[in-house]
């Protein structure tokens, strides 16, 4: 319920950017994410603590759209006992995103899977106190697609997924 709140939120502070635009040509981003950059891409501001919690699990998009995605560990453990990223993928079933994972997990120091073509976008494996933010395209085909955190052990809880309208 929360996610419909801040859909709603984002909505209406894509249109107080856009206001801001035609008003006087310059838009000064909220203090609050999510937020709409000058140059209108839409940034998703995640943060991820040390109970192995994403802050945002469902994320929707259209189809094309250009998202930033911000990823902060906020947690205080150490960087070797809990580390986190966030790793988009194609759309697959339980069984496959499973499989992924534990693969993924594996693969210190990237913890990614050798099959890179289930990877659409990855941030770097952030420690605590660290950050990453990258672009990515939404991809252009409606449906659900699933992000994990691959450090060991954390994609079972640290998932969510990316709904392309
Ligand atoms: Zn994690």
């Amino acid at each position: 319920m929360t996610i419909r709140k801040s859909t709603s939120l984002l909505v209406s502070l894509i249109a107080v950017a856009g206001l801001a635009l035609t008003g006087c040509g310059k838009s000064e981003a909220p203090a609050a994410a999510p937020a709409v950059s000058a140059d209108g891409v839409r940034t998703i501001t995640i943060t991820a603590n040390d109970a192995m919690q994403f802050s945002v699990k469902e994320i929707e998009a259209t189809a094309g759209e250009s998202l930033r995605i911000t990823l902060s560990n906020i947690g205080r453990m150490p960087k070797q006992a809990m580390s986190h990223n966030w790793v988009l993928l194609t759309p697959m079933s339980d069984g496959e995103l499973n499989s992924v994972g534990m693969k993924a997990s594996a693969k210190a120091p990237t913890y990614l899977p050798d099959d890179k073509s289930v990877v659409i976008a990855n941030t770097k494996m952030l420690g605590s106190g660290e950050t990453d933010t990258i672009e990515i395209t939404v991809p252009s085909t409606p449906g659900e697609y699933p992000f994990i955190c691959t450090f060991p052990g954390h994609f079972t809880i640290m998932r969510g997924k990316l709904i392309v309208k």
